[in-house]
């Protein structure tokens, strides 16, 4: 199905069809990428992060946060805990923290690889040459969420990076074969429904293989501390669009809708979302991964957090993966 700019900005604007707009989703949904659920288990080993990003609690000027890194044994003994309780994905993921050099993340994936398990990272803006290195060390797919598509919001909310270079590391995982997912915020403050609209042709544009969607949560110890959150509505309809128009990618419910609503994950699977990504770090580490506030399910251990979830699952009439859940391929 096909949209123009315009008819994704009047969709974006028009509340009254949302019924249509979400069932739609889940119909299209259904049809691309079926009734199963792949639950990811997030390992986010380091809340170190060199960044500035004006909306995260984890930007190194916030010197209130409890910074920790795991250590690289912690690290894959937790991905085999994850794997032993039936994770087929594990997720690195940290803030652009130096002592993850390409030799020691090269030693982490290669290790957590000999466990039956696809991973993903999600460590930031690297070389073309780490990618390179990730991938032949086994990494299979890579996140790196461009947040928005306006480059002048972005350039204010990413203070000292750069859009062509969050762009140009996209282009670099597609071209070493990964299965490269982005995403944006919605509700950044001065965000247009015209540059959502833009997010969603740019997914496409750049063949992304994964799409995260999450609304802004304003965090008290960041420079957008008086900003409004993001709407939970909202940011649904980008990715039920997001589904309609892209079709076989895998999309995560996001623990940002949770935060917004207590079904928060439960509602955005049924309006087009396939992916779970339960956290399966101790919660000595993730309480301190506070990218914003009130995140959901911080407490729960690896073993219950994935019975809970399951149940959430069935309790909609979905079923859990049990492959790696790599992207569908399409018949046409
Ligand atoms: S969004 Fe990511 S890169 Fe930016 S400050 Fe937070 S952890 Fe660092």
């Amino acid at each position: 199905m096909e949209f123009s700019k315009n008819e994704i900005v009047d969709i974006l604007k028009d509340d009254s069809q949302n019924n249509w707009l979400f069932s739609l989703a889940d119909r299209v949904r259904k049809e691309y990428v079926g009734d199963e659920v792949h639950l990811r288990g997030l390992i986010e080993f380091s809340n170190i992060c060199r960044c500035t990003c004006k909306y995260c609690g984890l930007r190194c000027a916030n010197k209130s946060v409890k910074r920790y890194r795991m250590s690289p044994d912690n690290i894959i003994n937790t991905a085999k805990n994850a794997c032993n309780a039936g994770y087929k994905t594990i997720v690195l993921q940290s803030g652009e923290d130096s002592f993850f050099s390409k030799e020691v993340m090269c030693n982490i994936i290669s290790e957590i690889k000999k466990f039956d398990t696809a991973l993903t990272l999600s460590i930031g803006e690297r070389s073309f040459e780490d990618y390179k290195f990730f991938k032949q060390s086994g990494a299979d797919r890579y996140l790196i969420r461009i947040e928005t598509t306006d480059r002048n919001l972005y350039e204010k909310m990413h203070p000292s990076m750069s859009f062509d270079n969050r762009v140009r590391c996209l282009k670099d995982l597609k071209t070493l074969g990964y299965e490269a997912g982005t995403g944006c915020l919605v509700g950044l403050p001065e965000q247009t429904v015209e540059s959502l609209a833009g997010d969603i042709l740019f997914f496409k544009e750049i063949d992304a293989d994964m799409i995260g969607i999450g609304p802004f949560i304003s965090h008290p110890q960041t420079p957008l501390k008086d900003s409004l959150n993001g709407d939970f509505t909202l940011a649904l309809k980008v990715m039920a669009l997001t589904r309609i128009i892209l079709k076989n990618v895998n999309i995560p419910a996001t623990t940002a809708m949770e935060t917004l609503n207590p079904e928060g994950r439960l509602i955005a699977l049924q309006c087009g979302a396939n992916v779970i990504m339960p956290n399966v770090t101790s919660s000595v580490y993730s309480e301190n991964y506070d990218i914003y506030p009130n995140k959901a399910h911080l407490d729960e251990d690896i073993i219950n957090s994935r019975q809970i979830i399951e149940g959430k699952i069935k309790s909609i009439g979905r079923t859990i993966s049990k492959d790696y859940g790599f992207k569908r391929k399409l018949n046409n």
